[in-house]
């Protein structure tokens, strides 16, 4: 596919603010009626539903556990060994994904403001943050809090596995089913996340949990995990699936890398692909989120929002009524 430049897909309006031409579209998947060139288009092509991101997380799934992971003869008693390695692996990823793509897109600025959503940069200098500055604010609760959810999460998983109380499946007995399952984990996950997103934005739980996440009405990789230890807690349980579904430790690994990882991706505040087309990534969808806070709350294949009468393609002027809690714009308490 022909790379586009800045211009051509999109425009910057007078306040600095850059937008699509075009209406944001769901993936094709799940519209009526079907159409199948543009299904294996989306399926296969760069930027796609396979490739790259999801391969990359289907691939650190298989990095993880076979290579980077004790054993499950080692992890049926809880030892701070074992623990503390999965800590650090964890954070050595956090760390290439979020501070990668912050060096390159914030610090060195590669991208210049090409595509950038919002005209500024982060607020160093704002008391609704912690540190009272946007980036300190969001790697501190990504490290503080997602991190170490993240970590128990497996944990938990990898004790219960090697004690034999989660199902688990090898590629050898399933092939098929152990191909589907990463799938079946990335629909599952769209449901989830529109769910307990929608459960979050109810105004006792978006007070004191979610408005932490919308302190970033201008997104930034690190702004993807950070998150009230409540809302990681919650966000987390779409794992939970593993202790009911058959499924192998590498499904279960892909399914961590890509709750934890992606959201860099997705909080880039610049519209993929970055770099001359080298480099899918942004969501326009979930930016409008941060800017308008009542629409949007799932992700971009099911088209839950759609279906629930929440969804600005961005076009036009915005329909719903602009939420502005006090909670978004005042410190946590
Ligand atoms: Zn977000
Ligand atoms: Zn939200």
């Amino acid at each position: 596919m022909k790379y586009q430049s800045a211009a051509e897909i999109g425009h910057v309006d007078e306040k600095g603010h850059w937008s699509p031409n075009e209406p944001i579209q769901y993936a094709p998947i799940f519209q009526w009626p079907i159409k199948p060139v543009a299904i294996l288009k989306y399926l296969f092509s760069w930027g796609g539903l396979i490739w790259p991101i999801n391969l990359i997380c289907v691939g650190l799934g298989f990095l993880t556990n076979y290579v980077l992971q004790p054993d499950l003869s080692q992890t049926m008693t809880l030892q701070l060994s074992w623990i503390a390695q999965m800590l650090l692996r964890n954070f050595i990823y956090l760390w290439i994904v979020y501070g990668g793509l912050h060096y390159v897109l914030y610090i060195k600025k590669m991208q210049g403001t090409k595509r950038k959503y919002h005209p500024e940069w982060q607020s160093a200098s704002n008391k609704k943050f912690t540190f009272n500055n946007q980036v300190k604010d969001n790697i501190f609760w990504s490290n503080a809090s997602g991190l170490l959810f993240w970590t128990a999460y497996e944990v938990l998983y990898v004790w219960a596995a090697s004690n034999g109380k989660v199902p688990l499946i090898t590629w050898n007995q399933h092939p098929v089913w152990f191909v589907a399952m990463f799938f079946v984990i990335i629909l599952i996950r769209e449901v989830h996340f529109y769910l307990i997103h929608r459960l979050i934005h109810t105004e006792k739980i978006f007070k004191y949990v979610h408005s932490l996440h919308h302190r970033n009405n201008n997104v930034a990789p690190w702004s993807g995990m950070s998150m009230h230890p409540v809302e990681h807690l919650a966000y987390m349980t779409s794992l939970l699936i593993h202790f009911i579904i058959p499924s192998s430790p590498v499904h279960f690994f892909f399914h961590t890398v890509h709750l934890t990882l992606t959201p860099a991706s997705g909080h880039t505040g610049f519209e993929g692909p970055l770099f001359n087309g080298k480099m899918p990534s942004g969501s326009y969808f979930h930016y409008l989120h941060h800017k308008y806070v009542n629409c949007n709350f799932g992700m971009e294949i099911i088209p839950m929002d759609k279906w629930f009468g929440n969804f600005y393609d961005g076009t036009g002027k915005f329909k719903f009524i602009r939420k502005k809690h006090k909670s978004q714009t005042s410190k946590i308490k």
